[in-house]
Formats: C-alpha cells, structure tokens, sequence
C-alpha cells in the first residue's frame, strides 16, 4: 500500500508516475531532484495521534509517509527513535529557558544518514536494484554500506581524499568498495561527477544522501521531525539550528515539520536556521545575497574540521532555502574553534560526544547569543547528528595526554594534585 500519488520536478514542474521509478528529472536537462508528493486527504484518515500514540517511535512508524510500498522491502537496522534530551546543565550555563538536543549519535551507523539510506535502501529493493552507490565525505557511505550489507547488495562509495580513516574503516568493514578522491578543491565535486558517470556506465542505482540522483532517500530525514513533534508532546521547538552540508537534514525536517501541519497535528512549525562552517558555506552566501535556489554559487576550495559538511554544492540547496525563507528563519556561518569548542561544551555539560559536524548547528547558537540576536526565553532545538567516536583525531589532538603513575597514593596526588 503507498499514499505516494506522484513525483513532480521542482525546477521545470515535469511530472513522474511511481511506476516509472524515476530516479532523477530527465526532461530540460534538469538534473534536479524530483519530489515524492503523498494524498494527504487519505492520510488525515490514518496519521492520528491516537494511532502515532500507539506506535513504537522510529522512522518506520511512519511507513505511510515514505514511499515503500510493500513492508517486506524493508530493510532495517532499528533507526531512529533516538532521545530528545532535555538540557539542564547547558541551558543554564548559557542561560536558556528551553534547550532540546535530539541525540541522533545513537542510530545504528552512529549518524542521522542512517534515515535516509534505510529508506533509499528499501526503495532500491523494491524495484530489484543490487548495486549501489553512493558519493560522500564518509557518514552517508557508511550507512549505506551498512543497509547494503543487511540486504545483502554491492555497494560502491567514492569519498573525498579529506574524509577521516576512522569513517572509510567502517565502510571497508561492512564491505563496501571504496576509492577516495583527490581534487575536492578544484569547483565541481570530484565524488559526485565520478558517482555519476559509473552509475550511467555500469547501471548501478545511486544512493548519495542529498535529493538529485535519487529521490527517495530525501524522504527519511523528515521522520527526525515527526519524532520530535512527538517527543514534545505535539508542540514544535520557536526555532531549530541545523547543520547544512548538502541541505536534506534541514530540508527534509522542514518538509517533515509541515506534513505534520498539514495533517492538523500540530499548529505552526519552529523557524529553520541553517548554520555551515566558514570554510564551507554556500548556502549561507545563497541566503544573504538572495540567491535563485536553482543557481547556488558553489564553494570553490571547501575547508573545515566539520568535514561531513565540506559539499562544494547544496544539492538540495533549493529545498533548504524555500525552507529558510518559509519559516522565516536565517542562515549563519561559524568559525571552526566555534564548532570545536560546542564539541566541548556538549560533551562537558551534558555527556554527548558529537564529531564537529554534529554540533555545527550548537555553534551557530552559542554566536547567535553572542550577538544578542537570539532570544534566551525562546524553546530552541539543535540536533547532535553524528558520533564523536568516528574521528578521533581531531579530539586527541586537543586533549593533554593523561600521567603514567604506579597505584600509589602519594603518586596520585602529585600526579592531580590533590590534598592530604
Ligand atoms: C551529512 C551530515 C550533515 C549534513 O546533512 P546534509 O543533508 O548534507 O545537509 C550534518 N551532520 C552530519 C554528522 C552529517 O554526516
């Protein structure tokens, strides 16, 4: 059973039949991301509260608004459902009324990628693909890696020369083949231009994380909003700090926030605010310079130690612009000691340990008090997005390395200096 009724590109308005498994706007040279529109009508009837209530919480509760069709296409790894934490001790230390953290850290591949690819996995399936591909600075790859493992398929992941090894040792171990490339710095994205030519050459289904080339895995990140309004007890945060990469965390979760107001479950939505590193923010730029969505400047030399967010190119640039623009949100840029320090200050304060690009969106928060330009009272959301534990290097290269001693006290207490 799907509620799917079609798909229609953004940009020329072409439309698709499900049937046809479109993978990517093929009319006017488009190559733009098509997307997947539902019956809401028929949906009202069936996404109550009373019904959501009675669910588990996780992205497959929400089957009826992903497009796969028949249940046994599933393929899972129990994502989602993650806790939305209520901060005490970092509210306070920055003087919040209300602070949210959805601590997607803990999904199975350890990042909130896992969303889309278990349901671009699926899709996949269902339409009888057994090789993937994907083009990514490491979380996205590792999901799908992992999904194509517990389905069984090949899987193919090109990623940037720049991506930590503890990131490409994952995707090696659930047995992807993997090549890293060279030339990030040089305009286009060397890992995209390459997933594009060998999935036209040697038919592999495409699998990246953002919208163009493939558009079903774009639907997951929208169930991180449908958890959260559930989480809140169906109220929606004043505003939410989202990391933009490529822009389908912020994009999708918009799209999510919306269905639920269009299904009558909630009233309003929380202002989007996008938040990317210095090094790496085209969107931003796209934003404050009123850029047309469909011709985003990209980055030319992308550099940041929020590597999972150095995307040249906002593939989905449109989606999270509208999506900033609709709810009257903005868009900020952030140094990296800001980012590493909001690493800091999350794992500190309230035991979160996050890779800098999961925390990109705090950092955007602490500036945004800094400048007196957010309001304290408010009930703000930011969003841990993935594990600290994938790059390491970056924290130990931080951190004093810890003294050498005998299990002695008098050793002890001049190792920490501590009292008689
Ligand atoms: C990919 C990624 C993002 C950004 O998501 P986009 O959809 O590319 O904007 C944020 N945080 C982490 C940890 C990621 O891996």
């Amino acid at each position: 059973m799907s509620y799917v009724t079609h798909l229609s590109c953004p940009k020329c308005g072409s439309k698709y039949e499900e049937s046809q498994n479109p993978l990517f706007c093929k009319t006017h040279e488009c190559n733009a991301r098509i997307d997947v529109h539902y019956d809401f009508e028929q949906l009202k009837e069936i996404i109550t509260k009373r019904e959501l209530i009675r669910r588990p919480l996780g992205v497959w509760s929400y089957s009826e608004l992903l497009p796969v069709k028949d249940q046994s296409n599933i393929i899972s790894l129990g994502e989602g459902g993650t806790p939305l934490l209520r901060s005490k001790r970092l509210a306070e230390h920055l003087g919040l009324r209300e602070l949210f953290i959805k601590d997607e850290t803990r999904n199975p591949t350890w990042s909130f990628k896992d969303r889309p690819m278990t349901v671009g996995v699926s899709k996949a399936k269902e339409h009888g693909a057994t090789t993937l591909a994907s083009a990514s600075s490491g979380n996205a790859a590792a999901a799908l890696a992992a999904y194509c493992a517990r389905a069984g398929f090949s899987c193919y992941c090109f990623v940037p020369d720049i991506a930590p090894m503890g990131k490409i040792a994952q995707l090696l171990l659930y047995g992807a083949k993997v090549v890293r490339l060279r030339g990030l710095h040089k305009g286009d994205d060397p890992t995209v231009k390459l997933l594009r030519e060998a999935c036209g050459t040697y038919g592999w289904t495409p699998c990246p994380s953002f919208g163009p080339f493939n558009p079903y895995q774009a639907e997951g990140p929208k169930t991180l909003a449908y958890e959260i309004i559930e989480q809140l007890d169906w109220n929606v945060p004043d505003i939410a700090y989202v990391q933009v990469g490529a822009g389908g965390l912020l994009g999708g979760q918009w799209r999510g926030f919306t269905d639920f107001e269009t299904l009558g479950l909630v009233k309003g939505h929380p202002r989007m605010l996008a938040v990317q590193a210095t090094g790496c923010a085209p969107l931003v730029q796209a934003y404050l310079t009123n850029q047309d969505p469909f011709k985003i400047v990209p980055c030319a030399s992308p550099h940041s130690v929020a590597e999972g967010l150095c995307d040249p190119l906002p593939w989905d640039g449109d989606l999270a612009l509208t999506a900033i623009r609709d709810s009257k949100g903005s868009a900020i840029a952030v140094e990296d000691d800001k980012i590493l320090y909001a690493q800091q200050l999350l794992a500190k304060y309230e035991g979160i340990f996050a890779e800098p690009s999961g925390v990109t969106g705090l950092a955007g928060l602490l500036v945004q008090l800094e400048l007196g330009t957010q309001d304290p009272s408010e009930c703000i959301l930011v969003e841990a997005t993935g594990s600290g534990l994938k790059d390491q290097d970056i924290v130990i290269q931080r951190v004093l390395t810890p003294p050498v001693i005998d299990p002695d006290l008098n050793q002890l207490r001049q190792a920490l200096g501590l009292e008689k």
